[in-house]
């Protein structure tokens, strides 16, 4: 992997796993990766905190000295208080995904507005992650208001069953480089693509010379050009 070249795509969904700069452009004030030309590299996990899983990803990351960021459900952290304590007492961050992940573009914008505030009473972070990666461009103009809004620069599609995890492993050695913000499922249905992804991205860069940091509000400079009103296609892709 050469981190100064430009990660050819190969095919279709490559457009989802790495988002093309001119997508990226068109949403001015959201956080696709971090600026940086140190070996950094920004692990995610989306929705969790659950039992067992969560606490593997904590093992594992622990094993590499890598820190990273949970986009949590709201939800799920007033079940398991426990498992999100860990992950704050284990030095990672963490962001709000709302209360009870709910897509955006199937959601009115008072009510989603509401649904973050209700996870912001157990998620206590100015990040924020849209569940599946959509919202309006209403909402997203009131979340940036309070909020650093972070997608990714590397989607592992762990979530996706006719994946297989060597290929999910490889969408993320083949598009990551200094900065990028990768992101992984912490749900049952992710596990198996997940973990061997994980393993071997953490014992691929450690090697490579990477160090894994967790998301923080003030690192994240936001462009606050207003976004443009169109929804981009490739949010429509899964
Ligand atoms: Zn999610």
């Amino acid at each position: 992997m050469e981190s100064s070249a430009k990660p050819k795509y190969r095919k279709i969904s490559d457009l989802l796993v790495h988002p093309p700069q001119m997508v990226k452009n068109v949403f001015g004030s959201i956080t696709w990766k971090v600026n940086t030309t140190e070996k950094l590299i920004y692990l995610t996990f989306d929705d969790g905190p659950i039992p067992i899983i969560t606490d593997k990803i904590l093992t594992a990351l622990n094993l590499f000295n890598a820190k990273a960021t949970f986009f949590c459900v709201g939800e799920n952290v007033k079940k398991y208080p426990s498992i999100y304590k860990e992950i704050l007492a284990e030095g990672h961050s963490t962001g709000n995904h709302t209360f009870s992940h709910l897509n955006g573009l199937k959601t009115d914008t008072k009510t989603y507005l509401e649904n973050i505030e209700k996870a912001a009473e157990y998620i206590d972070s100015n990040l924020f992650r849209p569940p599946h990666g959509r919202m309006k461009t209403s909402q997203q103009n009131e979340i940036r208001k309070k909020y650093k809004i972070v997608l990714w620069d590397v989607l592992s599609l762990d979530y996706n069953q006719t994946i297989s995890k060597i290929d999910c492993y490889y969408n993320i050695k083949h598009f990551s480089r200094p900065g990028s913000v990768i992101v992984f499922h912490d749900n049952i249905k992710a596990e198996t693509n997940m973990f061997y992804a994980l393993t071997h991205t953490l014992l691929f860069f450690s090697e490579a010379g990477y160090r894994f940091e967790a998301l923080n509000s003030s690192m994240l400079k936001q462009n606050e050009k207003i976004p443009h009103r169109r929804i981009p296609i490739f949010a429509n892709l899964w």
